[in-house]
């Protein structure tokens, strides 16, 4: 599964609702990544960068946007298409597999060998398992920073982060601010 620079482009530009989910942009000039529907300016195509995934946006450096929100993008009807072993894999890591266990294990999990999942994931999915985990709780703690009135330590918790620490790095390191502060930027 690969991605046509001048497809992705047209629907970001059109905002094209039938892309939302398929693929993520990663904006150099803004180190964000957005769902193609995403209602700001349209970036410029030398600044586009197109990715399979939320995980490989992520993995190349660039934070969730907070207008358009990737957290509630919708599960891509792409992933219909790949191999049965990859959905199954993406809906675990989803359930959280990948929070307390190594890939190592989880590929035992899935009847497969650690070098073949990671290869597959890479073909599939543009990232690593590791790097998918990782963004997932991102987004998922993202969601529960804007949409409830939880208190972090329960956020942190519920998103799967080892410990408050590791959730807080984690947002210092991606907006140079503590999670609770995307709380009040979001009001
Ligand atoms: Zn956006």
């Amino acid at each position: 599964m690969s991605l046509n620079f001048q497809t992705c482009y047209d629907a970001i530009a059109n905002r094209d609702t039938r892309f939302d989910g398929h693929f993520f942009t990663g904006v150099s000039s803004t180190g964000i990544f957005c769902r193609p529907i995403c209602p700001a300016t349209t970036p410029k195509p030398e600044n586009c960068r197109f990715y399979l995934s939320a995980g490989a946006a992520m993995d190349a450096g660039f934070r969730p946007c907070l207008r358009c929100r990737p957290e509630s993008a919708p599960y891509s009807p792409a992933w219909n298409g790949v191999k049965t072993t990859v959905s199954r894999a993406l809906k675990m890591i989803d359930d959280g597999a990948l929070d307390d266990q190594s890939v190592d294990q989880f590929a035992m999990k899935l009847g497969v060998g650690e070098r073949y999942l990671r290869k597959l994931f890479s073909e599939h999915v543009g990232a690593s398992p590791t790097a998918v985990a990782r963004a997932r709780r991102v987004l998922v703690a993202k969601g529960l920073i804007t949409d409830s009135k939880k208190p972090m330590t329960e956020i942190a918790h519920l998103a799967g982060f080892r410990s408050i620490r590791q959730f807080n790095d984690t947002f210092k390191h991606l907006y140079g601010k503590p999670p609770s502060s995307l709380r009040k930027s979001s009001k």
